[in-house]
């Protein structure tokens, strides 16, 4: 016995934990910065956590009210009728949800390269094939509607991710709307905003007013610091919002994720303290750091490092975790998450002697050769 085919598909790489590392290590995890998993540093909301606590004694029901209450609450936010909104075991359940609903076999999408790796294992896993296009690094990973329509080629779905994971960078509204305009009238734009928040743009959620070919992704698992709950949702064009009852696992979303939603929605403070935050650590990553970096809209910025496999291990033996890119196709950078004011200081000073130490290496090795 065996299951079908899946040489073909790939298994997702996720930043290293605090738990693993700290075994593998001998060090106390409590000792561990841990910015490899764009997480949240100031964990979940507390008001969140309190909304988990008092869930819990209702776990035995399926959840219907609270589901339909936090399709109605985000609806209202975005200005859109409850049914576009499709609630999901996280922002990747969304992307399985939309790969249902649109994918027949062999099927093509558009996934960016380097990008999120889920696009392409929701769409294989949905029997479709995937398609790159290039997010070019000697075009300083610039999002054009251009980088997307020269290899576009009349695919099903393209995927956008705005702000861009792992460069930060991201598309303007205008750009989605050329893409949206110039792909077939079958192809859908997936817009996925996982980490939208953190950018000082609209989202494209404001296209849908006037398309049908536009959704967005969006997560609890970033800015809300709910990512242990996993809960997501899309937004989606009224024409054909109504697949989600044809597509969607029974109860997509659990009690627990549902109103830890609710009250992580209700939380400003929580949010304001971590966009302000991220968006002091961007810079503070960028300016402390003599190596090169790339403007970031999100919770993270991209270093180039030289060996990012190398740099990342040294760096976790002085305890700091970052995400080594290359798996994304980078294998010269790494992906720093904002932190805590303290934590990013933390990073930012052991990833620069690793890098200082690594220079004065080459150049002692290079005096040597010349030498
Ligand atoms: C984190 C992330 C998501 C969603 O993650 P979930 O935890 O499944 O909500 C989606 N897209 C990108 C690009 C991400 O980085």
């Amino acid at each position: 016995m065996q299951p079908r085919d899946l040489s073909g598909h790939a298994v997702y790489q996720a930043g290293r934990g605090v738990e693993e590392v700290a075994r593998e290590l001998g060090l106390d995890p409590d000792d561990l910065v841990k910015l490899a998993s764009n997480e949240n540093p100031f964990g979940p909301s507390p008001v969140a956590v309190e909304a988990i606590r008092e869930a819990a004694g209702s776990a035995n029901s399926y959840p219907k009210a609270s589901h339909a209450d936090l399709a109605e609450k985000l609806a209202d936010r975005w200005d859109v009728a409850s049914e576009q909104v499709w609630l999901a075991n996280g922002g990747d359940g969304v992307l399985d949800y939309l790969s249902r609903a649109m994918l027949a076999p062999d099927d093509r999408v558009l996934v960016p390269d380097p990008g999120f790796a889920y696009y392409g294992m929701s769409a294989r896993y949905h029997h479709g094939d995937v398609r790159e296009y290039t997010v070019s690094k000697a075009d300083d990973f610039a999002l054009t509607a251009d980088a997307v329509l020269d290899d576009y080629d009349g695919e099903r779905v393209v995927y956008l991710t705005s702000p861009h994971n792992p460069t930060g960078g991201r598309f303007d509204l205008d750009a989605v709307e050329t893409i949206a305009t110039e792909t077939d009238e079958q192809t859908l734009v997936v817009v996925d905003e996982a980490y939208g928040e953190f950018a000082d743009a609209p989202s494209a959620v404001d296209l849908l007013d006037e398309r049908d070919d536009v959704a967005v992704v969006r997560t609890f698992s970033k800015v809300y610091g709910l990512a242990g709950v996993r809960l997501g949702y899309g937004v989606v064009p009224a024409e054909w919002a109504d697949a989600y009852a044809r597509v969607n696992t029974p109860f997509a979303a659990s009690e627990i994720a549902c109103r830890a939603g609710l009250a992580a929605l209700d939380d400003d403070e929580h949010a304001e303290k971590t966009v302000e935050t991220a968006a002091w650590a961007r810079e503070y990553i960028s300016k402390h750091l003599e190596a090169r970096t790339w403007e970031s809209h999100a919770n993270f910025v991209l270093v180039e490092v030289g060996d990012a496999s190398a740099v990342a291990e040294e760096l976790q033996h002085r305890g700091v975790i970052v995400r080594d890119c290359t798996s994304f196709g980078l294998p010269e950078c790494v992906r720093v998450t904002c932190g805590t004011e303290a934590e990013t200081e933390r990073a930012v000073s052991e990833l620069a002697e690793v890098l200082a130490d690594r220079e004065e290496e080459r150049t002692d090795h290079e005096e040597e050769v010349s030498g």
